[in-house]
Protein backbone atom coordinates (compact mmCIF):
# COMPACT_ATOMS: atom_id res chain seq x y z
CA UNK A 1 0.00 0.00 0.00
CA UNK A 2 1.27 3.57 -0.48
CA UNK A 3 0.38 6.90 0.50
CA UNK A 4 -1.48 8.90 -1.83
CA UNK A 5 -0.12 12.46 -0.88
CA UNK A 6 3.75 11.43 -0.71
CA UNK A 7 3.31 7.97 -2.72
CA UNK A 8 5.87 6.48 -0.24
CA UNK A 9 5.02 2.59 0.94
CA UNK A 10 2.43 3.20 3.61
CA UNK A 11 1.15 -0.20 4.81
CA UNK A 12 2.76 0.16 8.61
CA UNK A 13 0.81 3.46 9.25
CA UNK A 14 -1.47 3.35 12.07
CA UNK A 15 -3.76 6.94 11.13
CA UNK A 16 -6.90 6.87 10.42
CA UNK A 17 -7.08 10.30 8.53
CA UNK A 18 -10.41 12.32 8.95
CA UNK A 19 -11.07 13.95 5.25
CA UNK A 20 -12.55 16.82 7.54
CA UNK A 21 -10.90 17.93 11.02
CA UNK A 22 -12.92 16.28 14.38
CA UNK A 23 -12.64 19.70 15.36
CA UNK A 24 -14.76 20.90 12.84
CA UNK A 25 -17.58 17.59 13.88
CA UNK A 26 -16.79 15.09 11.63
CA UNK A 27 -16.57 12.06 13.00
CA UNK A 28 -17.53 9.77 9.66
CA UNK A 29 -15.49 11.07 6.73
CA UNK A 30 -12.53 8.79 7.20
CA UNK A 31 -9.83 7.04 5.13
CA UNK A 32 -8.80 3.69 5.96
CA UNK A 33 -5.46 3.22 7.72
CA UNK A 34 -2.28 3.64 5.22
CA UNK A 35 -4.50 5.81 2.70
CA UNK A 36 -2.53 8.65 4.44
CA UNK A 37 0.47 7.62 5.78
CA UNK A 38 1.17 8.76 9.26
CA UNK A 39 4.26 11.25 8.07
CA UNK A 40 1.86 13.03 6.00
CA UNK A 41 -0.84 12.51 8.37
CA UNK A 42 1.06 14.29 11.26
CA UNK A 43 2.28 16.69 8.74
CA UNK A 44 -1.28 18.04 7.40
CA UNK A 45 -2.56 17.86 11.11
CA UNK A 46 -0.29 20.64 11.70
CA UNK A 47 0.66 22.79 8.57
CA UNK A 48 -2.68 22.62 6.98
CA UNK A 49 -5.38 22.02 9.46
CA UNK A 50 -4.34 23.75 12.49
CA UNK A 51 -3.69 27.14 10.85
CA UNK A 52 -7.44 26.73 9.25
CA UNK A 53 -9.13 25.84 12.42
CA UNK A 54 -7.19 29.01 14.18
CA UNK A 55 -8.53 31.41 11.39
CA UNK A 56 -11.14 33.72 13.94
CA UNK A 57 -14.45 33.10 11.40
CA UNK A 58 -13.25 29.34 11.95
CA UNK A 59 -12.97 29.60 15.62
CA UNK A 60 -16.07 31.86 15.72
CA UNK A 61 -17.90 29.05 14.00
CA UNK A 62 -16.99 26.32 16.16
CA UNK A 63 -17.94 28.91 18.73
CA UNK A 64 -21.39 29.03 17.88
CA UNK A 65 -21.88 25.53 16.66
CA UNK A 66 -20.36 24.07 20.06
CA UNK A 67 -17.88 22.38 18.41
CA UNK A 68 -14.88 21.07 20.58
CA UNK A 69 -11.31 19.98 19.94
CA UNK A 70 -9.81 16.65 20.00
CA UNK A 71 -9.19 17.65 23.24
CA UNK A 72 -12.76 18.30 23.92
CA UNK A 73 -12.88 21.83 23.95
CA UNK A 74 -14.81 24.45 22.46
CA UNK A 75 -12.59 27.50 21.40
CA UNK A 76 -12.97 30.50 23.22
CA UNK A 77 -13.49 33.99 21.04
CA UNK A 78 -13.69 37.67 22.50
CA UNK A 79 -17.13 39.87 22.96
CA UNK A 80 -18.18 42.87 24.06
CA UNK A 81 -20.39 43.53 27.48
CA UNK A 82 -22.61 46.40 26.11
CA UNK A 83 -21.29 48.67 25.31
CA UNK A 84 -17.17 48.22 25.60
CA UNK A 85 -16.30 46.14 28.23
CA UNK A 86 -14.19 43.61 26.28
CA UNK A 87 -14.84 39.96 28.04
CA UNK A 88 -13.39 36.06 26.86
CA UNK A 89 -16.46 34.06 26.11
CA UNK A 90 -16.34 30.36 26.77
CA UNK A 91 -18.52 26.94 25.70
CA UNK A 92 -19.26 23.97 27.67
CA UNK A 93 -18.81 21.14 25.12
CA UNK A 94 -21.34 18.89 26.98
CA UNK A 95 -24.39 20.96 27.51
CA UNK A 96 -23.19 24.71 25.20
CA UNK A 97 -23.66 26.65 28.06
CA UNK A 98 -22.03 29.92 27.99
CA UNK A 99 -19.57 31.18 30.36
CA UNK A 100 -17.83 35.16 30.05
CA UNK A 101 -14.61 36.10 31.84
CA UNK A 102 -14.68 39.56 32.71
CA UNK A 103 -11.13 41.11 33.33
CA UNK A 104 -10.54 42.40 37.09
CA UNK A 105 -10.21 45.80 36.29
CA UNK A 106 -13.98 46.22 35.05
CA UNK A 107 -15.80 44.50 38.09
CA UNK A 108 -16.68 47.95 39.39
CA UNK A 109 -18.18 48.66 36.48
CA UNK A 110 -20.33 46.02 35.98
CA UNK A 111 -21.45 45.83 39.49
CA UNK A 112 -22.86 49.46 38.69
CA UNK A 113 -25.21 47.76 36.16
CA UNK A 114 -28.09 45.65 37.38
CA UNK A 115 -28.07 43.86 33.83
CA UNK A 116 -26.06 44.36 30.62
CA UNK A 117 -26.37 42.90 26.64
CA UNK A 118 -23.74 40.47 25.62
CA UNK A 119 -22.37 41.04 22.47
CA UNK A 120 -21.16 38.03 20.17
CA UNK A 121 -19.28 38.88 17.20
CA UNK A 122 -19.58 36.56 14.01
CA UNK A 123 -17.43 38.96 11.13
CA UNK A 124 -14.12 37.70 12.45
CA UNK A 125 -11.16 36.92 9.53
CA UNK A 126 -11.95 34.15 7.00
CA UNK A 127 -9.44 31.63 6.00
CA UNK A 128 -7.10 32.99 3.26
CA UNK A 129 -4.11 32.27 0.85
CA UNK A 130 -2.69 29.28 1.55
CA UNK A 131 -4.06 28.37 4.49
CA UNK A 132 -7.47 28.35 2.34
CA UNK A 133 -6.41 26.44 -0.61
CA UNK A 134 -4.23 24.17 0.96
CA UNK A 135 -6.80 22.97 3.32
CA UNK A 136 -9.30 22.28 0.52
CA UNK A 137 -6.78 20.72 -1.87
CA UNK A 138 -6.26 18.16 0.69
CA UNK A 139 -9.94 17.83 1.64
CA UNK A 140 -10.29 17.16 -2.30
CA UNK A 141 -7.66 14.94 -2.77
CA UNK A 142 -8.53 12.73 0.29
CA UNK A 143 -12.54 12.91 -1.12
CA UNK A 144 -11.21 11.30 -4.35
CA UNK A 145 -9.67 8.91 -2.78
CA UNK A 146 -12.57 7.97 -0.26
CA UNK A 147 -14.62 7.05 -3.39
CA UNK A 148 -11.65 4.89 -4.79
CA UNK A 149 -10.81 2.54 -1.60
CA UNK A 150 -12.52 -0.16 -2.75
CA UNK A 151 -10.25 -1.11 -5.27
CA UNK A 152 -6.95 -1.10 -4.75
CA UNK A 153 -5.94 -1.03 -8.55
CA UNK A 154 -8.04 2.51 -8.74
CA UNK A 155 -6.17 3.78 -6.21
CA UNK A 156 -3.20 2.96 -7.30
CA UNK A 157 -3.92 4.25 -10.78
CA UNK A 158 -5.08 7.49 -8.85
CA UNK A 159 -1.68 7.94 -7.37
CA UNK A 160 0.20 7.61 -10.27
CA UNK A 161 -2.65 9.85 -12.06
CA UNK A 162 0.12 13.01 -12.92
CA UNK A 163 -2.64 15.53 -13.90
CA UNK A 164 -3.78 14.90 -10.09
CA UNK A 165 0.24 15.81 -8.88
CA UNK A 166 -0.48 19.60 -9.25
CA UNK A 167 -3.43 19.57 -6.66
CA UNK A 168 -1.43 17.34 -4.10
CA UNK A 169 1.85 19.36 -4.52
CA UNK A 170 -0.43 22.10 -3.70
CA UNK A 171 -2.12 20.77 -0.42
CA UNK A 172 1.08 18.87 0.45
CA UNK A 173 3.91 21.92 -0.04
CA UNK A 174 2.00 25.14 -1.40
CA UNK A 175 3.63 24.83 -4.43
CA UNK A 176 2.04 26.08 -7.13
CA UNK A 177 1.72 29.29 -4.74
CA UNK A 178 -1.74 30.12 -5.97
CA UNK A 179 -4.94 28.17 -5.79
CA UNK A 180 -8.19 30.05 -5.86
CA UNK A 181 -11.21 28.43 -4.44
CA UNK A 182 -14.45 29.74 -4.31
CA UNK A 183 -16.39 30.59 -1.74
CA UNK A 184 -19.94 31.66 -0.51
CA UNK A 185 -22.75 31.12 1.86
CA UNK A 186 -25.29 28.70 0.13
CA UNK A 187 -27.42 28.47 3.09
CA UNK A 188 -27.38 29.59 6.97
CA UNK A 189 -25.37 27.68 9.61
CA UNK A 190 -28.18 26.76 11.17
CA UNK A 191 -30.31 24.87 8.40
CA UNK A 192 -32.04 21.88 9.01
CA UNK A 193 -33.00 19.13 6.96
CA UNK A 194 -35.63 15.93 7.38
CA UNK A 195 -33.42 12.91 7.28
CA UNK A 196 -34.52 9.61 6.02
CA UNK A 197 -35.58 8.86 9.60
CA UNK A 198 -37.81 11.48 9.39
CA UNK A 199 -35.69 13.30 12.26
CA UNK A 200 -34.72 17.05 11.68
CA UNK A 201 -31.14 17.81 11.85
CA UNK A 202 -28.36 20.08 10.98
CA UNK A 203 -26.49 20.15 7.71
CA UNK A 204 -22.77 20.09 9.02
CA UNK A 205 -20.92 19.18 6.01
CA UNK A 206 -21.77 17.87 2.53
CA UNK A 207 -19.67 17.87 -0.64
CA UNK A 208 -20.29 16.82 -4.05
CA UNK A 209 -18.00 16.46 -7.51
CA UNK A 210 -18.94 18.63 -10.33
CA UNK A 211 -17.90 17.76 -14.15
CA UNK A 212 -18.68 21.03 -16.40
CA UNK A 213 -19.23 20.90 -20.27
CA UNK A 214 -15.47 21.99 -20.18
CA UNK A 215 -15.07 18.79 -18.96
CA UNK A 216 -13.09 20.44 -15.71
CA UNK A 217 -13.73 18.57 -12.61
CA UNK A 218 -14.77 20.72 -9.00
CA UNK A 219 -14.86 20.09 -6.12
CA UNK A 220 -17.42 21.19 -3.98
CA UNK A 221 -17.31 21.10 0.14
CA UNK A 222 -20.40 22.92 2.32
CA UNK A 223 -19.62 23.32 6.16
CA UNK A 224 -21.82 25.01 8.31
CA UNK A 225 -23.54 26.42 4.95
CA UNK A 226 -20.28 27.79 3.21
CA UNK A 227 -19.80 26.11 -0.19
CA UNK A 228 -16.15 25.77 -1.19
CA UNK A 229 -15.18 24.83 -4.27
CA UNK A 230 -11.61 24.36 -5.88
CA UNK A 231 -10.54 22.80 -9.42
CA UNK A 232 -9.11 19.54 -8.89
CA UNK A 233 -7.20 20.13 -12.34
CA UNK A 234 -5.76 23.43 -11.82
CA UNK A 235 -5.46 26.64 -10.12
CA UNK A 236 -7.89 28.74 -11.08
CA UNK A 237 -12.25 28.75 -10.94
CA UNK A 238 -13.22 30.49 -14.08
CA UNK A 239 -14.53 27.40 -15.51
CA UNK A 240 -16.61 27.34 -12.74
CA UNK A 241 -17.81 30.94 -12.74
CA UNK A 242 -19.31 30.17 -15.97
CA UNK A 243 -21.18 27.30 -14.86
CA UNK A 244 -22.36 28.82 -11.78
CA UNK A 245 -23.71 31.63 -14.70
CA UNK A 246 -25.02 28.96 -16.89
CA UNK A 247 -27.10 27.63 -13.86
CA UNK A 248 -28.40 30.56 -12.37
CA UNK A 249 -26.09 30.48 -9.15
CA UNK A 250 -27.25 26.65 -8.49
CA UNK A 251 -25.07 24.95 -5.68
CA UNK A 252 -23.34 21.59 -7.58
CA UNK A 253 -24.53 20.13 -4.51
CA UNK A 254 -28.03 20.75 -5.12
CA UNK A 255 -28.12 21.15 -9.14
CA UNK A 256 -28.79 17.75 -11.05
CA UNK A 257 -25.08 17.80 -12.68
CA UNK A 258 -23.91 16.05 -15.51
CA UNK A 259 -27.41 14.75 -16.93
CA UNK A 260 -29.28 18.59 -17.38
CA UNK A 261 -25.51 19.61 -18.46
CA UNK A 262 -25.16 17.63 -21.76
CA UNK A 263 -28.73 17.83 -22.67
CA UNK A 264 -29.50 19.44 -25.87
CA UNK A 265 -31.60 22.24 -25.67
CA UNK A 266 -35.10 20.74 -28.01
CA UNK A 267 -35.51 22.18 -30.95
CA UNK A 268 -38.71 25.09 -31.19
CA UNK A 269 -41.31 24.20 -32.56
CA UNK A 270 -41.81 25.67 -36.01
ZN1 LIG B 1 2.66 10.23 2.87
Amino acid sequence: MRCIFCKAESSASRSIEHILPESIGNSKLLLPKGVVCDKCNNYFAKAVEKPFLEAEAVRQMRFHEGLPSKKGRVPSIVGLLDPDVPVRLFRDAKDRALSAAVPTEHFGRLAERPEGRLLMPMGGAPPSGTVLSRFFAKVATESMAARLTYDPRLLEQFIDDPQLDPLRNHARRGQPLDWSVHVRRIYPANARTLGPDGSWGQVMHESDFLVTPRQEIYFAQAIFGIEYTINIGGPDVDGYLEWLDANNQASPLYAPKNLELYEMPAPRPG
